[in-house]
């Protein structure tokens, strides 16, 4: 198993990191591209012990502890990161519970940003209560409220920048601070800003998550997670929750990403291209009543978005009049922008998120967190994942739904 990547390829810029880290071509074919090895198993030598975890050296065994073409995957991912290793997994929630299980045991303490994914939040409502570890949300763009909250058990600080759905930010590099003091890690996940946008490690954080099904694949395709962070944790957490608890990719998935990130720089920097348009054709719409874009001065962390991120990404959220009649003339009339979830595709997506629906099902807050989500998203939002498509299109593609309401 390689773990980690050649110092020449680091000196490269990201463009370039995104084709060429990680991909070796096969000594056999002399092939070009990166190969797709579909095989669970490895011909074995002869002495080898039957369970002797990651003890196989560079020798491939079974697919579960690691394939040729996964291990090209998690080092581009690692030198994309800058993170001395990476896991990829089934999915972004194979990934985030990997890490809980990692670092979490009865009794111990987990920050929480109080915005979350919603099933990473569900997560933290059944079954880490089951476990006996302790929970507490914090809205973690309140650095002084992330200081209050750390106690003797606190092992892990875990938030999102910008976080899903309401796009608010947090200062890594401040919670980074505030974790290391406090003897804690700070995991960080990046899946809406990606690495053209911040680096997390870079900034102090142990742990990087994404779900590379979104802007890593970036294609719709292919659903997957990766979890980066110190060699010597990720090699644990192989051991752990990659072989034992069984959450890896599939080699098919792996390629399908591998080919999909080596264009991620130019693509991030279409996304946020188009989604620069489009937000500001939505603000001019007589019926849209905010527009929430970390690269627009009206974004409530302008400051912080500028210092934070050297790309400002597709996600964008608004808010609308007659917001409830909207998701279903979106459905019917939008021909190119697709009424579904996920987000982070060469393809528009579209979807309702009302307030009230996701604070019931997802998140447990108090009164003044539940104002702090309100003050980002109102009574309702429209997530809007701006694909590649030309931003005119895709205007135009509103303008057309927006007039079918009569
Ligand atoms: C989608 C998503 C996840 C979960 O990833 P899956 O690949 O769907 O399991 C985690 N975090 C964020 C921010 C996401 O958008």
């Amino acid at each position: 198993m390689k773990e980690g990547h050649s110092e020449s390829i680091l000196s490269c810029g990201l463009q370039t990191r995104a084709v060429h880290a990680g991909e070796n071509p096969d000594p056999a074919t002399r092939a070009s591209s990166p190969n797709l090895v579909m095989s669970s198993t490895f011909l074995a030598d002869p002495d080898a012990a039957f369970s002797a975890e990651g003890e196989h050296g560079d020798e491939f065994f079974y697919t579960r502890w690691s394939n040729p073409t996964v291990v090209q995957l998690e080092e581009k991912l690692a030198a994309l990161e800058v993170a001395e290793a990476a896991m990829a997994f089934a999915s972004g929630m194979a990934a985030v519970n990997a890490l809980f299980f990692h670092c979490l045991r009865p009794g111990d303490h987990l920050i929480l940003g109080d915005v979350v994914y919603a099933a990473v939040s569900e997560t933290a409502n059944d079954l880490l209560a089951e476990l006996g570890i302790k929970v507490t949300r914090i809205d973690t763009s309140d650095i002084d409220a992330v200081r209050e909250a750390f106690t003797d058990d606190t092992r892990l600080v875990y938030i999102e920048s910008p976080c899903n759905p309401i796009l608010r930010l947090t200062d890594i590099a401040a919670v980074a601070g505030l974790a290391h003091e406090a003897g804690a890690r700070l995991a960080i996940d990046s899946t809406f800003a990606t690495p053209v946008a911040t680096q997390p490690v870079e900034l102090g954080a142990d742990f990087v998550i994404h779900s590379l099904t979104k802007y890593f694949g970036g294609h719709g395709d292919a659903v997957g997670g990766a979890l980066l962070g110190p060699a010597e944790d990720i090699a644990e957490i192989r051991r752990k929750a990659g072989i034992r608890m069984g959450g890896v990719i599939s080699p098919f998935n792996a390629w399908l990403i591998l080919r999909g990130l080596a264009t991620l720089p130019i693509r991030m920097k279409a996304h946020e291209a188009a989604a620069i348009e489009v937000g500001k054709y939505l603000e001019g719409h007589p019926l849209v009543k905010r527009v929430i874009y970390p690269g627009f001065e009206t974004h409530p962390q302008f400051n912080l978005a500028k210092r934070q991120m050297k790309n400002f990404s597709g996600m964008l959220t608004f808010q609308a009049e007659r917001h409830a009649e909207l998701p279903r003339i979106f459905a019917e009339h939008l021909r190119l922008i697709h009424y579904a979830v996920s987000l982070g595709h060469h393809r528009s997506l579209i979807f309702n998120i009302p307030t009230e629906d996701i604070l019931k099902t997802s998140f447990a807050l108090t009164e003044k967190q539940e104002a702090g989500y309100r003050a980002f998203a109102g009574d309702a939002i429209f997530r809007l994942s701006v694909g590649i498509e030309d931003p005119a299109d895709l205007c135009a593609d509103l303008d057309r739904a927006f007039a079918a309401l009569d």
